[in-house]
């Protein structure tokens, strides 16, 4: 999509800093960190969001860009992975991304 700004860091045309990449997916670090590591994980396909029509391939690509970035980030002591779908949950960015997030002790909660 020509307007997605998570199309444009996909396709390179806006930087970022790229943490791991492959074929289908792209993993950058977020611009406003919620924790030491918060790492976005993108299909480079535009799919609006998790339940977007996101073909198994690309669904299985992407976990493992999550391992991928657990251990290139080192969190040998857990992570946490969210996805918002739709704007009730907090969704700002509508391009389907999986939030990688640790580096300190996260709690027990959800939210
Ligand atoms: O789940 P949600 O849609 O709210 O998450 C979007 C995330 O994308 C935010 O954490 C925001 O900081 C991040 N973002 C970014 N670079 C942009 C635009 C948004 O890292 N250019």
């Amino acid at each position: 999509m020509s307007d997605c700004i998570f199309c444009k860091i996909a396709s390179n045309e806006i930087p970022s800093t790229v943490v791991y990449e492959d074929d289908l997916v792209i993993a950058f670090d977020d611009l406003n960190p919620q924790a030491p590591v918060h790492t976005l994980v993108i299909p480079k396909a535009h799919h609006e969001n998790i339940i977007d029509g996101v073909p198994a391939e690309t669904l299985a690509a992407m976990t493992h860009a999550v391992a991928e970035v657990a251990r290139i980030k080192g969190l040998d002591e857990g992570f946490r992975v969210i996805s918002n779908k739709g704007e009730a949950a907090g969704q700002t960015v509508m391009h389907f991304h999986l939030h990688v997030l640790g580096g300190k002790p996260l709690g027990e909660g959800l939210i």
